[in-house]
């Protein structure tokens, strides 16, 4: 059956597509791309067809990006949402798809090459440009950042300068309890939070987080793709001429790898690792579905990442959801499950 699914996110909530070029490990099939774009005008950039076994499956998004987009052309579409941080909004932008799709590429860019700069060393240039700016009209901006990832269900802080590479918790003995408060506000005990000034200073920041990731790991890819990675840039601003007082978060999540992992075939900890993976996702998708369709109970607590992030998905914050896709045709199933689960509402 062919079937067209029109994404109809109310509220706060956008699906960005994006399809990475291919590439040379890729394996290029002659048989003819996979991934197609329709060219009704209605739906240009906002449309992308998926062929698998002679059926075309066709999706749309808020926005679709083809494979020869830029860096740049990403971010022209989202320098406003993190520019509303600035203005006291609670931001969440995730990457979402199977490992390779270009996820990392997406949120960091590719290592060695700054003019291919992702979308948190650019957004970071960007609130830091603001900030200075904003000066003039009596604005004061303190800035801090966490860093972490979950893995297993267990955060890991990214930013410990004590970390034990012994123990699977990052940090020996330390619980990184997850609290809120009333005012809507996130606290992790233990966590690491440092104030910055500069967008230079949490570029090395940045880099500190990436060796923290593969401490103690053999394969730190392998790890990486295994684990939900979060950036956290907490905003307190003050007017010093009007008094007035905003406070904004900006949390950019480099998500687990989304493909489909056998259970049966996977035993330990890979099982183990498998299983929090496909819980964490799918509480996702839960929880983001379950606030566009504007239901009374919505599953925060299913999961640690969504339990984390909670007071920054609900009420007015605003949420931007990356689909990152492969164009190789051996990945098209994986990229079907992808598209499907951004497309859930239907
Ligand atoms: P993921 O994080 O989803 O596992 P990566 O971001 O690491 O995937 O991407 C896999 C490879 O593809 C990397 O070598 C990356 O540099 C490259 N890549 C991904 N997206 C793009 C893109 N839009 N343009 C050029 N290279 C890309
Ligand atoms: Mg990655």
């Amino acid at each position: 059956k062919l079937h067209n699914t029109i994404l109809e996110l109310k509220g706060n909530i956008r699906v960005f597509c994006r399809v990475r070029p291919l590439l040379p490990d890729d394996g290029i099939s002659t048989e003819g791309k996979v991934i197609t774009y329709p060219t009704s005008t209605e739906i240009l950039g906002r449309g992308i067809d998926v062929g698998q076994n002679g059926q075309k499956h066709s999706f749309t998004f808020d926005q679709v990006f083809m494979p020869d987009a830029t860096q740049d052309d990403v971010f022209v579409e989202i320098s406003q949402l993190v520019q509303s941080a600035l203005d006291g909004y609670k931001v969440c932008i995730f990457a979402y798809g199977q490992t390779g799709s270009g996820k990392t590429y997406t949120m960091m860019g590719r290592p060695g090459h700054p003019e291919q700069k992702g979308l948190i060393p650019h957004s970071l240039e960007q609130i830091f440009q603001t900030r200075q700016a904003l000066k003039a009209q009596g604005w004061r901006y303190e800035m801090q950042v966490s860093m972490l990832e979950i893995y297993n269900e267990t955060i890991r802080d990214l930013l410990s300068t004590n970390r034990s590479s012994s123990t699977d918790n990052g940090v020996a003995g330390k619980q990184y309890a997850i609290k809120h408060d009333g005012n809507g506000n996130t606290h992790v005990s233990d966590l690491t939070i440092l104030d910055v000034r500069s967008a230079k200073e949490v570029s090395f920041l940045l880099d500190q987080a990436e060796q923290s990731r593969s401490v103690g790991k053999t394969q730190m890819n392998e790890q990486s793709s295994r684990s939900h990675f979060v950036f956290t840039l907490r905003i307190f601003g003050i007017n010093e001429s009007t008094e007035q007082q905003v406070q904004g978060v900006l949390n950019l999540i480099d998500l687990a790898g989304s493909e489909r992992l056998s259970k049966s075939g996977s035993t330990g900890d890979r099982l183990k690792e498998t299983q929090a993976i496909n819980k964490s996702l799918s509480s996702l998708s839960d929880v983001i579905f379950a606030l566009a369709k504007k239901e009374d109970h919505i599953p925060f607590r299913n999961s640690k990442l969504t339990y984390l992030l909670q007071p920054c998905l609900g009420g007015d914050s605003k949420t931007l959801m990356f689909v990152n896709i492969s164009p190789d045709p051996s990945s098209v199933g994986e990229s079907l499950c992808s598209l499907r689960f951004a497309a859930r509402v239907n």
